[in-house]
Order: structure tokens, then sequence, then C-alpha cells
């Protein structure tokens, strides 16, 4: 080599070129650096000897069960198929002797993932086959002996790639029968020095491409690399030596102290279900957490982290070994148990408590099986952050939040890194978003040098956290991203890198940041938006179980104190409670995943719901006693518990099998007999006497009595008439309201109490448009901007009365959808006891990428609306002024929104739906989406749901919106009973009552974990005020403290007898009240010990 000859300064162009063929495969492969990755191979027989056996179907059979069948013999090229199934092959292994005294390492690609394992039924790593992310090579031996006995191994082939098995692209609906070549079987030699070389190389190459043209560093790498092609002769080991002699002295180069600091976390994520099924997953992690376990031990100075107790558990009850071992790598902390949440959940859709149950699931795993709390809640991929996680989080004992999902953003760019986040209530946590803007990197120099470049906070923090690995199953880092970072770690020109625990990096900068800029309020997603609506079913199973759990843990600490030998049931609520949050994970209950995930999710609610019910049943029968009838045609009234913390009057339907006797009115839709409810005490119960006249009513076939619909009822009849256009209107004591004949729109709403007409003329509610709904690439996440802008409207095809009251009066809407094969039919109707009006609908759907909203149109003036999220409200602008408020087209509401001007509102509620929108004064409701990628099939078919528009006076912090949808949410519990029996059970008043502030909500109670004569009981405030409360209750407290979400006690409460004063309290004298104060938005736990 003549140094002379070098002019690379002026044709740098040329030696990058230069540089990139010589690491690259490809054209230049066996003459370039390519050459030195291995040093010797062997492969087929002697060496090698194959054998397969199939599992059946899609079976994923068991090490022991799978080692016992016939294995068939097989040769590289075999092809493993069809998509979904296993295959397990038996490899035995002779190295050649003159592998001796090297390493040796077995190169396996089936094209897909496998599990390597021992004879002895250990599993040892996970592989990925294919050509990107690959990790194809399992260690035999670190130096083989000169005379290695013959050895076994077993490969668990899985037909799915990392990113499953889509037909055309990844995002893709499923290829039933993909084919997944073997294309590699053989023993290599690594040529250590070799791949040490293409590793310096690349780097060279990254840096001499990334930094500032201008700087010295970007040349000098640019000349050592040159230096070192010189050096190198492709087959002389020599001359690899004296190439990597040629770059050393750049290497030697290290940084400053003011150089910035980059935290690097290994981590696998892996959804937890997505393009793949749930028991995919459990095999996913088994693989590449086996294979963390192989690098932890040869590089002690890295950290892996892994979330999701969930997967843990999975893993402690199918591999118990490889638990184990993990525990131990916990021990000498390389690896991190982190995040806090039982799976990384979807943050829009579930509600507080669900959210609450994460943490309290998660936590108490964690420290129960590792010893540790999270103190950084880690959801590197979640689709938008509620106001209330803060407090949640603050609540549940983590302090620093981590994601990095918000990079998405499509319209404004997120402008920070590292902020304080400030949530609905007040409650920080320090927050930082990476600015490599991944979280599966693969310490590739762009990110390293883009931790810097991309850092929006840097003036206040001069470091960043990192997390590299490959993901969803793709095994977490490799063994040359733990090279390159002992490579470049501290390395002039790039930022010092070092492995740390999450921990490590958050209170560093808790400690020494300085004036850290903050942000109020939601981090509201500005993609995915089409996430609120996407898989209908599974979003109204979830809002279903998360009530009918609510309902069943009430129900059992009433039944548990007030009815003798009744236990309450604490597994298997928390059986039920882990399912819920499971099917929150967030690529499932957003609907972002494959058909095969929404099968497995259709079977966890049909066995969620079913033994909820089970569960509320129980409780309810216990309650009753002797009351409770042995059968429905047995019984003579009806016991209800209303399991919401105030009082309700309302019109409920008995099924047509309830007790006979008495006669209400007939509701046409399904033939139920309706009747009032009155004044049924909150969390008490009522009985209604089905033999007593007062039940019965004037019209129907059995009534003997004279006397009018409200002497009987006390309630004023509610009526239904077609005017002279043959327009339907229906009209109670509180609003008219009127069904345009020809559309099936709700041309007008009159309140009669504030004499005010709330539908502007010209325009119209309950109007149905179907909406244009292909996005730019992501199917089934994403509704866009512009399919605001195309759509038409439904207008119906048929309008007829369907009850004339006196109880219930109901118009029926039929709407042909689309070109006509989808439909809607709704009953409109209004009860004779409430201003609602409530739309109950039967859709079915074959659209083909096309959205259904409901819209309603208000003589309301108001430059926000409030929509309801978990434990509070959100308010967001009704108007575009800004970019940031034009991104919020279409936002996550939970059971309501309310547009509200002084002195007047409409709530529009629902009982399933999440996507609301609101412009102007327009509000609407995403009822139904068509995606059809990554589920063909998604939504297609028969659909119910009930949305209602609930007109008040006053805005609506002075309305009672919020009590109104729960209400909507959570009907009231029937039991048929014995009415003269039942009279006991009912007349005892109320079990929880919350006195003297109105804006505080009953949400949650149950046993304390663990212990179930501790009763916990969560309340919060939902309009935004400081509030005082007395939480008033019939259960024989003997003391009581505040707690947090994990129930450890955070301050003294005192309990006190019940004022007498208070007009729900408990009857008696025998009631207990304890005082609380709430600050806007405040979540409190109450742990209540009840007396022996
Ligand atoms: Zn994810």
């Amino acid at each position: 080599m003549d140094k002379s000859m070098s002019y690379v300064q002026k044709h740098r162009a040329i030696t990058k070129s230069r540089l990139a063929n010589f690491v690259s495969d490809g054209q230049w492969e066996d003459v370039n650096a390519r050459t030195a990755i291995n040093e010797a191979c062997a492969s087929g027989k002697p060496h090698i000897e194959l054998g397969v056996w199939s599992a059946p179907g899609q079976e994923r059979p068991a090490f022991e069960h799978a080692v016992q069948q016939q294995f068939a013999p097989i040769d590289v090229g075999h092809v493993f198929t069809p998509s979904w199934s296993t295959h397990w092959v038996r490899a035995a292994i002779q190295i050649p002797k003159e592998f001796a005294g090297k390493p040796v390492r077995l190169e396996f690609d089936a094209s897909c993932e496998a599990m390597v394992w021992s004879d002895a039924g250990e599993p040892l790593q996970g592989l990925t086959g294919g050509n990107s992310q690959r990790r194809c090579e399992f260690t035999l031996a670190d130096r083989a002996g000169a005379d290695e006995p013959l050895r076994v191994l077993y490969l668990e082939v899985a037909c799915n790639g990392m990113f499953g098995n889509g037909l055309s692209n990844f995002l893709a609906a499923p290829d039933a029968n993909r084919k997944f070549p073997l294309k590699t079987m053989r023993l290599v030699v690594p040529n250590v020095e070799g791949r040490a070389l293409i590793e310096e190389l690349a780097v060279l190459r990254a840096m001499s491409n990334g930094l500032d043209q201008d700087s010295p560093r970007a040349w000098h790498a640019l000349a050592a690399a040159n230096d070192a092609i010189n050096a190198f002769t492709a087959g002389d080991q020599k001359s690899i030596a004296a190439a990597r002699a040629a770059v050393a002295g750049f290497f030697a180069a290290k940084g400053g102290d003011g150089n910035h600091q980059v935290y690097a976390i290994g981590n696998c994520h892996i959804d937890t279900a997505w393009l793949w099924p749930y028991d995919e997953t459990k095999r996913k992690i088994a693989r590449s957490w086996a294979a963390q376990l192989d690098l932890l031990d040869r590089y002690p100075e890295y950290r892996f982290a892994a979330s999701q107790a969930q997967q843990f558990e999975w893993l402690q009850e199918l591999y118990p070994r490889l638990f184990e071992r993990i525990q131990a790598k916990a021990k000498t902390g390389q690896f991190i148990p982190i995040g806090g949440t039982w799976i990384e959940m979807d943050c829009n859709v579930p509600s507080g408590e669900a959210l609450a149950r994460q943490f309290l699931l998660g936590q108490r795993y964690f420290e129960r099986h590792f010893g540790v709390r999270a103190k950084v809640f880690w959801l590197p991929d979640t689709f938008g952050y509620s106001s209330q996680i803060p407090q949640i989080m603050r609540l549940a004992g983590t302090e620093y939040f981590y994601t990095q999902k918000l990079s998405w953003n499509n319209i404004n760019k997120f402008p920070h890194t590292t902020f304080r986040w400030i949530g609905l209530d007040g409650s920080t946590v320090l927050t930082h978003m990476s600015p490599a803007e991944t979280y599966t990197a693969d310490v590739s120099i762009g990110d390293l040098i883009d931790s810097i470049k991309k850092h929006k906070d840097v003036v206040y923090s001069n470091e960043s956290l990192y997390l590299y690995g490959h993901g969803d199953g793709g095994g977490g880092p490799c063994e040359d991203m733990l090279e390159r970072l002992r490579l470049v770690g501290d390395l002039d020109g790039l930022p010092r890198v070092k492995h740390a625990h999450p921990n490590e990096f958050y209170e560093h900068v808790d400690r020494t940041a300085r004036d850290l800029v903050s942000w109020k309020g939601e981090l509201y997603f500005e993609l995915h938006r089409g996430t609120y609506t996407t898989q209908a079913a599974t979003k109204k199973c979830n809002r279903q179980a998360e009530f009918a759990l609510r309902d069943a843990e009430l129900l059992s600490v009433i039944a548990q104190s007030a009815a003798r030998g009744f236990a309450y049931p604490a597994a298997e609520l928390e059986r039920l409670w882990k399912l819920v949050c499971l099917n929150q994970f967030h690529d499932v209950l957003p609907g972002t995943s494959i058909e095969m995930v929404y099968k497995d999710t259709d079977k966890i609610y049909a066995d969620v719901l079913g033994s909820v019910a089970g569960l509320k049943q129980s409780a309810v029968v216990a309650l009753a006693g002797h009351a409770a009838a042995q059968s429905p045609d047995a019984a003579t009234g009806v016991l209800l518990v209303n399991t919401t913390g105030w009082p309700r009057t309302e019109v409920v339907a008995v099924p047509a099998a309830g007790p006979a006797g008495g006669s209400w009115q007939t509701r046409a839709s399904d033939g139920a007999r309706l009747m009032v409810a009155a004044a049924v005490p909150g969390c008490g119960t009522a009985v209604v006497d089905a033999t007593s006249t007062a039940a019965a009513i004037p019209g129907s076939s059995t009534s003997s009595s004279d006397l009018s619909v409200e002497e009987q009822t006390g309630v004023a009849p509610v009526g239904a008439f077609e005017d002279k256009d043959g327009n339907v209107v229906l009209e109670n004591i509180y609003v008219t309201a009127k069904i345009s004949k020809s559309s099936g729109q709700l041309v007008s709403l009159w309140d009669r109490r504030a004499e005010r007409e709330l539908v502007p003329p010209g325009r119209a509610g309950n109007v149905f448009r179907l909406h244009d709904d292909a996005p730019l690439y992501w199917d089934a996440w994403d509704i866009e901007i512009y399919s605001m802008e195309k759509f038409a409207e439904q207008p119906a095809a048929e309008v007829t009365v369907a009850d004339a009251g006196p109880l219930v009066a109901s118009a029926c809407v039929q709407v042909p959808i689309g070109k006509g094969s989808s439909r809607l039919k709704q009953w409109v109707s209004l009860s004779a006891t409430s201003p609602r009006l409530n739309f109950d609908c039967e859709v079915d759907w074959h659209e083909n990428r096309k959205c259904l909203k409901v819209g309603f149109t208000w003589d309301i003036h108001s430059d926000y609306a409030t929509y309801d999220t978990q434990f509070g409200v959100v308010q967001r602008p009704t108007h575009r002024n800004t970019t940031w408020e034009m991104a919020k087209f279409e936002v996550c509401g939970h059971k309501f929104a309310d547009l509200s001007e002084y002195g007047y509102g409409v709530a529009l509620l629902n009982d399933c739906k999440y996507g609301y929108a609101t412009l102007g004064s327009t509000m609407s409701l995403s009822l139904l989406r068509a995606s059809k990628a990554p589920d063909a099939n998604c939504d297609m078919g028969r659909h119910t749901f009930r949305y209602a528009v609930y007109p008040h006076a006053g805005t609506f912090t002075e309305s009672d919106v919020v009590r109104e949808a729960y209400q909507f949410n959570v009907p009231l519990v029937q039991l048929p009973v014995d009415a003269a029996g039942a009279g006991a059970v009912a007349g005892a008043g109320p079990f929880f009552s919350v006195e003297g502030a109105p804006s505080v909500v009953l949400d949650t109670v149950k046993a304390a974990e663990g212990d179930s004569r501790c009763v916990v009981v969560r309340l919060y405030e939902t309009y935004g005020g400081h509030a005082r409360a007395t939480l008033v209750t019939r259960l024989p407290a003997a003391s009581a403290h505040l707690a947090n979400i994990l129930e450890e006690r955070t301050a003294d409460a005192k309990v006190v007898a019940a004022p007498a004063a208070t007009a729900t309290a408990a009857a008696a004298g025998d009631g207990h009240a304890i005082e609380l104060a709430f600050k806007p938005f405040e979540v409190v736990t109450v742990k209540l010990e009840l007396k022996a």
C-alpha cells in the first residue's frame, strides 16, 4: 500500500461507494469483507442428520409429546407448511474433528420462527429465519473438543414469520398456506476477527455518512476505512489483523465530558397478540427471552427489560425452568421486569377502573415473583394517552412514563422529548420519548446521531433513553448490536452510550435536568383514530365486562355482609379481571389484530360475561335469601338491585317469562313487560309486587282498575302518535320529539319545561352518514381527515309507531345502508320517567371501507365539547382554528359526550361506542367501520348497540349527565322473588351512599386483595371542582383509611356514626360515615376494615 496514492479528499463519493461495496453482500461478496464471516462450514451427513414430525392441524404440542413421535428423514430444501402449523425437527449433530479448539455454531434458517430444545427438554434459544432481522445461529461450543460426542437437539419450527403470515404484505389478512423452506442447516466456525472487522467497517461507513460532512471525524472515518480495505486480502487471515490495525487509531479516540449520554436498554417488544394469536405469543416469549439469557451471560454489562406481567405468568406456567432462569437473572439486575401493568394496554378505551386493575394486577405480580415494583410505566406502542394516566400512575406506585408512539403523529410534530406531563387532576410524571423514535432499534449509528439531533429538550437535559432489539418474536438484541455498543460506547463523534436500568436514566434526569417544560392534559395521538371504533363486538364486550365486573364485585361485597355463609369469590374475580385486562392489549381492544385473535377474544368474553353473570346471580340470590323464587313462573314479584350510588326511578323491562299477575305494557320489539321502578335506593334494593293493583295499568286486558296511569304508577304517561304530515311524535311531560316520516331523522326536540327547541331550523339529529373510509395505509387503524369530506346521507325507508305508551312510546325506523346490502333498524323510544330519547339499533353490516356515523345538530353555541374519560371528563374544541385543534377531528369519549352553552346542554350517550367528533354545533358518533386488513372480515355481520340524547337544564357541570350515562350502561339487576318475603331485603336502605357532593361518583366497591374482611371503595370527583363528601355505609365498618390503587394505606380516615339527618343513611342508626375531601378530578380509595 502506498499512502502517497491516496487522494480520498478529492473523490469522497467514490470512496464511500467503495466502502459500501466492501461490506455488502451481493455482487462483490466473494472478494470483499463478507468472505471473512466464517472460517469453516460443514453440512449434511455425517455431520448433521435430520428428521421431522409435523403436529396435526394448528396444534402446538409440548416437547414431551413431540419427542415420542416418529421422525421422518428430511434435508435442506424441505418445506414447512401450512401457516400456523408446528413441525418438530430432530437433529443429530456430529462436530467434525477439524473444528477442535474453535467455536462452533449451528446455523438453522427455516424461513420462520423456531425454538432450539436440548434433548432433555430444556428450551435453549429462539431463532428467526427469513431475510431481515435474522437470528439463525445457536452456539454449540465456545471451544470444540477433539472428540465431540454425537448430540441430539430438537427444533420446534413454527410456521409464521416474525410479523405473522400476511398474504401480500405484512398488514394483509393471513395467507393460510404460506410455505417456509429450510434454507440452511449447517455447522459453522465463525471468523471472530473477520466479523469484528466487518462491524468496524460498518461503523466507519455510517459515521462517514451520518456525521457533519465538514467534521474531521467524518473524514477520518472514511480514510481509516479506506486504509483497511487496502490492507485486506480475501482468504488471508493475517490481512484481517492488518486491516483492523488500520482502523484501531480511529476507535481509540474517546468522547468528551460534555457528550450527550445515551442510556441503552435491550428489549423485544412482543405484542401480546396482533398478526398472530395469543397462543403463538406464548411461544414468542419463550423463544425471545431464552435467546436473551445466553447473551446476558456473554455480555455481563448488558441489560434487558421486558414488560407485561401476563407474559411472565404464561412463561411461568408453560416454561417453568426458563422462568426460574429469568428470575435468577432478574436478581443480578441484568433481566429487568418493567412497566407495572398486566399487559401494555390501550389507554383510550379501557375504563378508569380497568386501568387501575392493569396496575394492581401487574405491580402485585412483579412484587410477588421478582420482589420489585415498577417505577416506570412502560408503554412504547399505544395509540394515545388519557389525561388521567398521571394520577393513576402515581396511585399505583409508578412515577416515570416511557412512550414513543407520538412520533408517528401525521399532522403536528409533538414538541417534546423529556418533559413533565401534567394530568387532568394536576398529577405530574416525568415523561420521556426516545429521540431515536423507535423502540426496536438495531444500534445503528444513525440512531445514535438522532438521539442528539432529534432530542427536542436537549437544552434542559443532555441525555436520552435508547431501546434496541428486534421485536415481536425476533428475540431482542443480537450479538452484533452488543458488539457495536462495545465499539462505540465511548467514541469521539458519537454520544456516550451505557447499558442501564431505565430507572437510572429517569432518576438522573429527575435530579439533574433544569427547567423541564410541561405538557398539560391528554397526549392525543394524531393517528390511528379508527381504533375507537374498529372491531365493534370486542369493544362492546369490553364495556359490558367492565360494568358486569363492577356489579359482581359490589353485589358480592353486599352479599358477604348481608347474607350468612356467602363467600366473596375473590379468585374467580381475579381470573376474570385478568382476562378482561388481557383483551385490552394495545392491538386487541383497538381492533387492529387478525381475525384469529378475535375468535379467541369471542371465546374469552363468552367465558367472562357468562361467569360474571353467574357471580351476580349468586350474590343476588344470597341477598334475597328465602325470598328468591324457585322458578320465574313461581315468582310474584321482582327484586331490583340498584348498583349505582344514587336512587333511581325508571321504567324497567321484565322478560316475558317473568312473574305472573298484574299487567304492564308489553314492548313491541321483544315482548318484554314494562313496569315502573320508583326510587330504588343507590346501592340498595326494592321489590315490585307484581300482584298488586299498583303495578297494573289501564288499557291492558287484565286490569280491573279505574285509576289513571299517573295514580297507579306514580308517573305521567308517555304517548306516540302521527302528526298531520305522518311524522311520528313521541311525547312525555319532559320533551316532544318528532321523527320525520321521510328521513327517520329527528327534526324537532322540544323541551317542554324549558320551552325551547333544540334542533335548529332546517337541521336534524339521528342523521346517518356513510363515509368513504380508505385511510392512507393502516387500514384497521386509521380514519383519515379527508374521510370527513366524502359521505352520503342515508334516509329511512320506513318510519312507524311501535309502542304507544303509557310507559314507553317508540318509533321503529328502518334505514337501508349504502347500496342496500346493509340495513339498520332502530327503535327510537321515550319512557314516561325521563327526557332521555333512546335509540336502540340493530345493524346488518356488509360494507367495504366505509364508516357509518350518526350525527345530531343542536341549537347550542359552544367552543368546547365535553367528553367522558377515565375517572373524569375532558374538554376539546368544536372548531379548527389551529392544526392542533384540526387534528382532533375524531376523538375518544366513553359513555357520553356533551355540548353545553350557558344554561343548557345536550349529551349524546352510548353503550359501547368510543369515536366522537364535534364540529360547530354538530356532534357525531362513529358506529361501524369496514376495514379489510389485517382482518378481512372485520365487523361484517350483525351488530346491536344503543345511543341516546339527554337534554338538560344548566351547563354540563350543573347537570346530572354523568349519572345518566351510568344508568344508561348499568341496568337495575333483577331477580324473580316471592314479593311478600322479599320485603325485608328491600326495606333496609342503601348499603353505600355518597352524601353532600353530587359531583362525587361511587365507582368501585370490592373486597381488598388477599383480605375479604376489608372492603375497598373507589370514588372520584367528576366535574372538576373541590368537594367534601360523606361516604355512608350500612356495612359494619370498624375502621377506615385512605389507600392507593395498590390498596396500601396513604392517610388516616375516621369512621363516625352516620348522621341521623342524612336522608338516605342506613336505618336504625347502625350506619357508618367517613368524611372525604376531593380535589378536582381526584380519585379517592377508601379501605374499610369490617367488624369480625
Ligand atoms: Zn405493540
